[in-house]
C-alpha cells in the first residue's frame, strides 16, 4: 500500500475542533445552527433586519463572511445577502433534501452551516443568500477617526 503522499492539503479546513469543543464556545441555538444545519425561526434573530454597516464574521471560528453593502431585506425573516466578502469565503454544498433540491452555504474556514444561496436574488449577482443571524457575528464600523 501506497500512501506516501496525501494530497488533501487544499480542502484541509483551517479550524477543526469536536462537537464537544464547539459547544462550550457556542449557545444551544448556535451549536444547533451551525454544527446541526439547523435553521433558526424567521424573524427571530435581531440581524434580519440589522441595517448598520459593519462586518459579518462567522460565528464560530471568526472569518470575514459578509459586508453590510451586499445586505439587502429579503423580507424572508432571514439576514440576505447578493455576495459574500470573497467567492472563497465561503463554499457550497449541494443539500438535496426529499422534497427540495437546495445548495447549502458553510464558512470555508471552519464548515460552519451558515444557510442556503437561491438564484432569486437582486443584482449584480442576482443571487439571495439566505443566512441565519446565529450563524453570524456582527461588528459595527468604527465612524470615529
Ligand atoms: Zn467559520
Amino acid at each position: 500500500m501506497k500512501v506516501d503522499m496525501m494530497s488533501d492539503s487544499k480542502t484541509k479546513l483551517k479550524i477543526e475542533k469536536t462537537e464537544a469543543e464547539w459547544q462550550q464556545i457556542l449557545t444551544p441555538e448556535q451549536f444547533y445552527v451551525t454544527r446541526k444545519q439547523g435553521t433558526e425561526r424567521p424573524f427571530s434573530h435581531p440581524y434580519h433586519d440589522l441595517k448598520n454597516e459593519g462586518d459579518y464574521d462567522c460565528q464560530c471560528c471568526g472569518a470575514a463572511l459578509f459586508k453590510s453593502d451586499a445586505k439587502f431585506d429579503s423580507r424572508t425573516g432571514w439576514p440576505s445577502f447578493f455576495s459574500p466578502v470573497s467567492e472563497d469565503a465561503v463554499i457550497e454544498r449541494a443539500d438535496n433534501g426529499l422534497f427540495s433540491r437546495r445548495t447549502e452555504i458553510l464558512c470555508a474556514s471552519c464548515e460552519a452551516h451558515l444557510g442556503h444561496v437561491f438564484p432569486d436574488g437582486p443584482q449584480p449577482t442576482g443571487l439571495r443568500y439566505c443566512m441565519n443571524g446565529a450563524s453570524l457575528d456582527f461588528s459595527e464600523d468604527d465612524t470615529s477617526e
